[in-house]
């Protein structure tokens, strides 16, 4: 089974996880180099198994946030691993700052519970001290398998709490600032301390290590465009969809000519039309669909022939963060909202962006942190 280029690795918890096709790629790679450093096939499959096991923590990283977020009701479609990390794509974050904190944090604890976990069978086994002159003996990178893992995830504990926005750490910050601040204004703080932490890794890494350049760029990037839709998220917290929809809107017959539909579209500001039949909400017509119909058949085609008979239908207290994960760009344009069985009117991202631009401007206008909730 694949998903956008993805292959199902199984299913864990209720929750499926794939692994990104560019993944191999990386398998490859390390098998190459190996290979190519004259280690041999055998020092080839190592280091390909050192790969399998660390992404095998990140995996459970990435369940550490998934299950946690059970805990407060919010599923997870589901786990892809890719090259740079795995990615646990959850309906959405808690509100509550005390639940956010708690889903960001557990990703990293779960890294620095297996190092602990290492750190102490090592010990145990009396191996740590013998790394390091082992380490000297061979001359070479090598180093051994379990205090490897040791390492990456101490590595990937650090690493994830950098208190910038692709990172975990990101999410703490704002997770810790909202118990004092607005949601909004909490994210724009912590996105600026990120990129101004991005930055100074660009500046120190032309002194120190060129590696600190790529993730310094790699994390202003990651900021601004979390900050961008963090901002709209928090935006978007509690509101519904009865606050943003449309009330007034042309309503056409699936008889009616494409004509009919042309003169409302120059008409008004509406770029869909909802056609219904005795009362019943049976298809939309959006401006290209009638453009189309036009070329093809003329003004006096029925709209019944170009309309789109399946539509998103939605209630009035679904959220709007929701919504906009239903009506994707080019795909569905729009959703049918319909209450106790009856339409109430329609709604389209043009509406939710109205609804946005309205309340941030009364909240800049009254200070007020939190208006219309
Ligand atoms: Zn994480």
């Amino acid at each position: 089974m694949t998903k956008h280029w993805s292959i199902k690795l199984g299913r864990f918890a209720g929750i499926d996880v794939f692994i990104h096709w560019t993944f191999w790629i990386i398998i490859g790679w390390i098998f190459l180099l190996h290979f190519n450093a004259g280690n041999g096939i055998e020092a080839g499959i190592r280091g390909i198994l050192f790969i399998l096991a660390l992404f095998l923590c990140v995996v459970l990283h990435e369940f550490g946030h998934a299950l946690t977020a059970r805990r407060y009701g919010i599923t997870t479609r589901d786990i892809t691993l890719y090259p740079i990390g795995g990615v646990a794509s959850l309906e959405s974050m808690p509100d509550k700052p005390a639940q956010e904190l708690a889903v960001a944090v557990a990703g990293p604890l779960v890294n620095a519970g297996i190092a602990v976990i290492i750190a102490v069978y090592l010990g145990i086994s009396g191996q740590f001290p013998g790394l390091r002159a082992s380490a000297l003996e061979n001359g070479s990178l090598e180093i051994p398998f379990v205090f490897g893992l040791f390492v990456a995830n101490t590595v990937l504990f650090v690493f994830n709490l950098i208190p910038a926005f692709p990172m975990d750490g990101g999410r703490i910050l704002r997770a810790l600032l909202s118990f004092r601040l607005d949601k909004v204004l909490a994210t724009q703080i912590a996105a600026g301390i990120g990129q101004s932490l991005a930055i100074l890794f660009v500046f120190l890494g032309f002194f120190f290590n060129f590696w600190l350049v790529f993730i310094g760029l790699f994390v202003y990037l990651g900021a601004a465009r979390e900050a961008a839709f963090e901002k709209t998220k928090a935006l978007l917290a509690g509101l519904r969809v009865k606050d943003a929809l449309m009330h007034k809107f042309t309503v056409l017959n699936p008889d009616d000519t494409l004509g009919r539909a042309v003169d409302s579209l120059l008409d008004s500001q509406e770029t869909h039309f909802l056609i219904t039949e005795e009362n019943e909400p049976v298809g939309v017509l959006s401006r290209n669909e009638i453009i189309k119909g036009l070329s093809e058949r003329g003004r006096d085609a029925p709209v019944s022939l170009f309309m789109q008979r399946d539509f998103v239908i939605v209630g009035m207290d679904m959220k709007l963060q929701e919504l906009l994960q239903k009506i994707a760009p080019g795909e569905q344009d729009l959703a049918v909202v319909i209450e106790g069985g009856s339409l109430v009117g329609l709604i389209d991202r043009q509406n939710v962006e109205e609804r946005l631009l309205i309340n941030e401007a009364l909240k800049q206008r009254r200070g007020d942190p939190a208006p219309h909730r």
